[in-house]
């Protein structure tokens, strides 16, 4: 029998919600405490690349992502005026009749990923979180916001970027880096040329769209920032589209249709990545909780989700729940140290584009490439 049986999963994000789904999946009890009663995402897209989509197909909801999503097969790399400069194409990795990547709306996905854990009966507690966590070797014991207690042979903290569960175990020293970059995205209709990830390399920022279906895309625009960045959100509309004054072309067509603040999310970012391990005995990590790229891949879900099916494939064996989280830790961080570095890499070339040997386009084949293969 499995040494683990019973999992307490903090978080309901992507990675907590589908980590619960393959555990039930595979017999073993898993339920979730969510913080937020609302249990929302931003009405905004997201890029979900093949890697991730072949991860999703683990939980039987490759079908209805590509139903929901735009797929394609390439990224475009343009100057400042869309001309083509270079083209990454993307790993196949799916089979015939699937595209390589999809555009998609958060929601959507959160919704998908809602309704395959309901199917697969993972219980929920919204609006609730854990006070106290006692390792005591053979089970761990858990105190919660509502009162109750309960006792686990595994949690899992996939509680985001600011994880309190990586604080209780790892202290506070481990923080983002800020990378002196932020990242605008901005709902528009989609014009007929965009199908596929483009990216626009301007004299300030670098732009980008995103396809998500057959009305409408993102624009994406990641900015260099100083001090906290912060913008009133009364001024998102201007701010954006005087940070893409300088193109022509497509990205000049989509800046005229920037008109609402509502549709438009804008958020600094930094960069993580926890050293192993990722668990302290009975307690493990994954997603964003331990490895936050910048958003340059399009990544992060990608490998948060991947996380968790590699996570649920090794709960099944009979072994001792040391070396399993071992071999959990050994499976992913490499992985996820290329596409945090790699994203770093390219963040870094945003902010000084004539740097000696640039070549994002070359680091994108590269770490696509590297993704492809099995997790
Ligand atoms: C601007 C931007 C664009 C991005 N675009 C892409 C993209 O196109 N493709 C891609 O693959 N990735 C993308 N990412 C990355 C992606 O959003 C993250 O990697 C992903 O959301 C991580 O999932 P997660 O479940 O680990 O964390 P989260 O999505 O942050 O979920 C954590 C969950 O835990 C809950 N929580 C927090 N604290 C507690 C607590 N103490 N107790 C209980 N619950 C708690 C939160 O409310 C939340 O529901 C992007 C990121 C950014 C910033």
């Amino acid at each position: 029998m499995a040494a683990v049986q019973n999992v307490l999963v903090v978080g309901g994000g992507i990675a907590g919600m589908t980590l619960a789904t393959a555990l039930k999946r595979g017999g073993i009890n898993a339920e979730i405490v969510e913080i937020t009663s609302a249990w929302s995402v931003l009405g905004i897209g997201i890029s979900v690349q093949g890697p991730t989509l072949r991860a999703l197909r683990t939980i039987g909801v490759l079908d209805r992502c590509v139903a929901e999503g735009f797929g394609y097969s390439s990224l475009v790399a343009c100057d400042v005026n869309g001309n083509v400069t270079g083209t990454v194409t993307l790993p196949s990795l799916l089979g015939e009749g699937y595209p390589e990547c999809i555009g998609i709306m958060r929601p959507a996905l959160q919704d998908i990923l809602r309704e395959a854990m309901i199917a697969a009966k993972v219980p929920v507690r919204l609006g609730v979180t854990v006070t106290t966590i006692d390792d005591r070797g053979d089970g761990v014991d858990v105190a919660f916001t509502d009162g109750t207690r309960g006792r686990y042979d595994l949690v899992v903290g996939a509680d985001g970027v600011n994880s309190k569960i990586r604080e209780m175990i790892f202290g506070t020293g481990i923080k983002p880096e800020d990378t002196g970059q932020a990242v605008w995205r901005a709902m528009v209709p989609r014009q007929e040329t965009i199908r596929a990830r483009h990216m626009f390399y301007g004299p300030r920022n670098k732009a980008g769209f995103n396809p998500i279906s057959e009305t409408e895309m993102y624009v994406f625009l990641i900015q260099p920032i100083k001090g906290n960045g912060r913008i009133a959100d009364s001024d998102l509309v201007g701010v954006m589209r005087e940070q893409l004054a300088d193109y022509g072309g497509p990205v000049a067509v989509a800046r005229e249709q920037i008109h609402d603040p509502e549709r438009i999310a804008y958020r600094p970012f930094g960069s993580m990545l926890l050293p192993p391990p990722w668990h302290s005995g009975r307690i493990v990590l994954i997603g964003d909780a331990v490895h936050t790229p910048t958003p340059q891949m399009a990544s992060g879900a990608g490998i948060a989700i991947e996380d968790t099916i590699v996570l649920a494939e090794l709960l099944q064996r009979d072994e001792s729940v040391e070396a399993l989280l071992k071999d959990f830790t050994a499976r992913r961080y490499e992985r996820c140290r290329m596409v945090v570095e790699a994203s770093r890499q390219l963040s870094e070339w945003e902010k000084t584009p004539d740097a000696p040997g640039a070549d994002p386009v070359g680091v994108l084949n590269r770490a696509n490439a590297a993704l492809a293969a099995p997790i």
